[in-house]
């Protein structure tokens, strides 16, 4: 089999997409050489070597060496040079790359081919000892530590002393003569720790590097790396072996990095660094700090040091122009590692960019503007879960950090705040003008207000899908999970974090993007939306099929949605109204009722209120579709869980706290997830769906009469499994209806549909959207359905979730990705059979899905009207939507 590929400027075995085979390193070399750009010569040994090695026991296979020993040859023949030839000997680096690039996690070797012979034929060519030697002892010590495995402290123990004992104070001092004495120092290291000499046999250097390389896919760091972003074990990475080029050979040579734009911004300038005098490691290393490249990022820094583009104009504008060809061919910013060699630039590596969301979206459009893009192509580079970091705000990278402990990074973005323990002090404090973050073993729907009161939630127990993370995520709030080290007392007002002890008021900052809790408040970057941003969500919203709507149930929300482009409102719970302080005694009232009269009396009370909250969200919805559920939780969730609370809230009640007990018992359930909710619910005591769909009408006249515009509402049954069910509410909203357009002689807009979220719901879907009267639209609650097909709670899924993403039973959280397989096959089943019956029929979700760009995907292929997410996702599912037309 071709185990090896050459590249050189006459001849190019491989190419830029052969990047399985090759790795990316080796693809872009090959790509680069066959462009005509100054590459060193050389040869890369594909991945399926790297299987090989493994499937041998980490052997390098028979057969490769013929291919190696001709490779290296006609890379010598290149460069007047000869592999462990003494007088004009050929010196290489032995380089992993990988597929996807894994950036410092494997390992290289540079200077390979010296030993005790050949540093001085490199002394005699080179007309430099010291430039000999100084390569000379940087081989031995990357050798030794990569390949035999002696630590480098060894190295730089001995380094110091050296430098001690003759003072001296830094590398630049040392002289041949030093060197030479060091190497000694450095062969005796090793063979002090091996029990045998550093090889002086330049074959055996090279065939040790290369299966070193291939070993270090699997060393620690490389493993990490492939589990958290994702990169298959299989994939292996390729070697390149390559003439060395010398950033060292004095004050005209030097080596750098680069990008062909900030990649922090996205401007279209060229940003980097480069030293004087050194080789490629050093750069990275922090040894000595880098100068920069342009003179207007000097001027920016205010650096003393001269940049390249003063230094070296002439190299530095051969530089700008290659860039400027690569990123043409590449269509895409560039990352570079250059070298320049007595004066003479050599190309070293190139790869797309790694970059900030900011820089991506400008990017994107720049390219685009310039022509090297077109619009859909532009759409497509960006990736709309990268959008999440532009639209909260985060901590300033050059903040200064107090680290309390690290939680689980639940939801996006920073805050500061003063602590405070209790949803309703959060609510108080709110009031009182004081930024605060909501602190709290774990959270529940009782939590809510506080947690929109809050700027940041902080719990102690909980994992990504907790009520804390959804929630928190949902409303566009910073969070932090799971931060274990926090000791709590809700009643002292303490809070306790190794020796920190924090009382309610004082200042903490969290970083819901990297799980952070910080001590005081940290320095914050506000989310600045730029002009590239409408620029590419408009070609966006040009592209796609599906349309983006909000699950909002506040004013505040509906307008935040509403300028991130949402086209009206997908989902409106109606429960979160009930939580208000005030209101929440009449929704207890009505819960502790004996009989209807005694309901509907709570519920005259709660009919204004109710009221209000609808004609806010009309009137910023102004004629945008507005879909309102019936409420849906158990009942039991607005009574207290406290024992302790029973008293002081049955006085409120003016009921004995027995009796306020006697309910709590008699509504408390084994399994609340599948029990007394949804339209079960309404059923059992139509008059609460009554008085919803009452107050939702009249604030439809209201809110026309005030501005002129005609509401145009969808009333929403959830948790259907019969068309009983619907039929049953559908007849008690329809009652409302005529009766306000009686009492009001206004005309109301309005249709009446269903959430699908039980599996017989999704199986039974054309007998529910069936004839006029059957459901006119569907909207798939995900969250629910997820529940209900895995028969898996969400709230007590935590430590499941993490067993089964770690045993790989799950490929990915099925709560923020949708299960395709499973819960997707009820999805397409119910759009199905529900348009069988009802071409037509209006189809959309309505679950956390709705905000996750891979489950769009899929929503768009099963053919959904519109997709329902919160919020601060609004703007990543306009760009998933377009993504999944293109
Ligand atoms: P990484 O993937 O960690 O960046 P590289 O293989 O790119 O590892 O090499 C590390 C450093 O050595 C880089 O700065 C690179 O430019 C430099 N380097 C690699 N090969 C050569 C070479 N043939 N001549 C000069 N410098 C080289
Ligand atoms: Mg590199
Ligand atoms: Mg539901």
């Amino acid at each position: 089999p071709k185990w090896v590929y050459a590249f050189a400027a006459g001849y190019v075995d491989g190419r830029a997409n052969m990047t399985e085979l090759l790795g990316g390193k080796g693809a872009n070399l090959a790509e680069m050489a066959s462009l005509g750009l100054p590459v060193p010569p050389g040869f890369t040994i594909t991945t399926k070597v790297c299987d090989a090695y493994y499937a041998l026991g980490r052997k390098l296979p028979e057969g490769l060496k013929p291919q190696v020993e001709k490779a290296i040859r006609l890379v010598g023949d290149e460069v007047g040079a000869a592999f462990g030839d003494v007088n004009r000997p050929l010196l290489v680096s032995v380089r992993s790359g990988a597929r996807a690039s894994m950036p410092g996690m494997m390992d290289t070797i540079l200077n390979l081919g010296l030993n005790d012979e050949t540093v001085e034929g490199l002394a005699k060519r080179s007309g430099d000892r010291r430039f000999a030697y100084d390569s000379y002892r940087r081989f031995i010590q990357m050798y030794a530590d990569v390949v035999l495995g002696v630590d480098h402290g060894v190295f730089e123990d001995l380094l110091e002393n050296f430098k001690n004992l003759n003072a001296l104070s830094s590398d630049t001092e040392l002289t041949a003569e030093n060197w030479a004495e060091i190497i000694e120092e450095y062969k005796q290291a090793v063979q002090d720790n091996l029990g045998r000499p550093f090889p002086q046999d330049t074959n055996e250097q090279l065939y040790g590097a290369i299966a070193a390389v291939f070993g270090s896919w699997q060393n620690a760091r490389a493993n990490t790396y492939r589990r958290l972003h994702d990169i298959p074990d299989s994939w292996g990475t390729a070697v390149t072996v390559q003439a060395m080029v010398f950033g060292n050979l004095g004050e005209s040579s030097a080596t750098g990095v680069a990008f062909t734009r900030n990649p922090s911004t996205g401007a279209k300038e060229i940003y980097g660094e480069f030293l004087i005098n050194a080789q490629g490691e050093d750069v990275v290393a922090g040894i000595r700090t880098p100068q920069p490249l342009t003179e207007m990022a000097r001027r920016e820094a205010k650096e003393e040091a001269p940049s390249l583009e003063l230094l070296m104009p002439k190299v530095f504008a051969g530089l700008a122009s290659v860039f400027e060809r690569l990123e043409k061919h590449y269509r895409d910013m560039q990352d570079i590692e250059f070298t320049i060699e007595n004066g003479k630039l050599w190309m070293l590596q190139t790869r797309s960019g790694k970059r900030t969301a900011e820089a991506s979206l400008r990017i994107a459009v720049d390219l685009a503007e310039d022509g090297v893009l077109s619009k859909s192509e532009a759409v497509m580079r960006v990736n709309p879960s990268a959008l999440d970091q532009l639209l909260h705000p985060t901590l300033d990278p050059d903040a200064k950090k107090d680290v309390l402990t690290t939680g689980l990074p639940a939801s996006p973005g920073a805050a500061s705040g003063e602590i405070v323990f209790t949803a309703d002090d959060a609510e108080a404090e709110r009031a009182h003008g004081h930024e605060v973050i909501l602190v709290r073993l774990e959270t529940s729907p009782e939590d809510i207000h506080g947690m929109h009161a809050a700027a940041g939630i902080l719990t102690a127990r909980g994992g990504m899908t907790s009520h804390a993370a959804v929630v928190a995520r949902g409303m566009g709030r910073p969070c932090v999970s799971g931060a274990g080290a926090l000791r709590i007392d809700p009643k002292a007002g303490t809070l306790q974090v190794g020796s920190h002890k924090l009382k309610k008021g004082d200042v903490i900052t969290i970083d819901g993007s990297t799980g952070q809790v910080l001590l005081g408040r940290a320095k914050m970057r506000e989310p600045k939306l730029s002009g590239a941003f409408a620029t590419l969500m408009g070609w966006a919203d040009a592209e796609r099929r599906m349309r983006v709507r909000t699950n909002a149930d506040t004013p505040r929300d509906a307008r935040q949605a509403r300028d991130f482009g949402a086209e009206g409102i997908g989902l409106c719970r109606t429960e979160h109204m009930f939580f208000d302080a005030e209101r929440i005694l009449a929704v207890r009232q009505m819960i502790l009722a004996d009989d209807t009269n005694g309901r509907r009396a709570a519920l005259a009370k709660i009919l204004p209120m109710q009221r209000t909250d609808f004609e806010q969200l009309f009137e910023i919805m102004a004629g945008l579709p507005t879909t309102v559920r019936l409420l849906d939780p158990p009942l039991h969730e607005f009574l207290p869980n406290n024992p302790d609370e029973v008293p002081a809230i049955a006085a409120d009640l003016g009921v004995p706290p027995d009796k306020l007990r006697q309910r709590i018992a008699q509504l408390s359930e084994f399994n609340p997830m599948l029990g007394f909710r949804g339209c079960r619910l309404a059923i059992l005591f139509p008059e609460i769906p009554e008085m919803q769909a009452r107050a939702i009408f009249e604030a439809a006249v209201a809110v026309e009469k005030k501005t002129g515009q005609r509401a145009k509402l969808e009333i929403m049954v959830p948790l259907v499994a019969y068309r009983d069910e619907f039929t049953i509410l559908r007849g008690v909203i329809l009652r409302t209806g005529a009766a306000v357009e009686k009492e009001t002689g206004a005309k109301l807009d309005y249709s009446i549909g269903t959430m699908i979220e039980l599996p017989r719901a999704a199986l039974r879907a054309g007998e529910v959207a069936e004839g006029d009267d059957g459901a006119a639209f569907f909207s798939f609650g995900t969250n629910d359905l997820t529940q209900t097909t895995l028969g898996l709670s969400r709230d007590d899924a935590a430590p499941i979730l993490e067993a089964y993403a770690h045993q790989k039973i799950f490929a990915v959280d099925p709560f923020v990705s949708i299960d395709v397989e499973g819960v997707g096959e009820l999805v397409r089943i119910g759009v199905e059979r529900g348009r069988a019956v009802k071409p037509g029929l209006k189809v959309g979700i309505c679950g956390e899905h709705g905000g996750d760009p891979k489950s769009i995907a899929f929503f768009d292929s099963v053919g959904l009207d519109y997709v329902s997410c919160s919020p601060y996702r609004v703007p990543i599912a306009r760009l998933a939507a377009a993504q999944a037309s293109i």
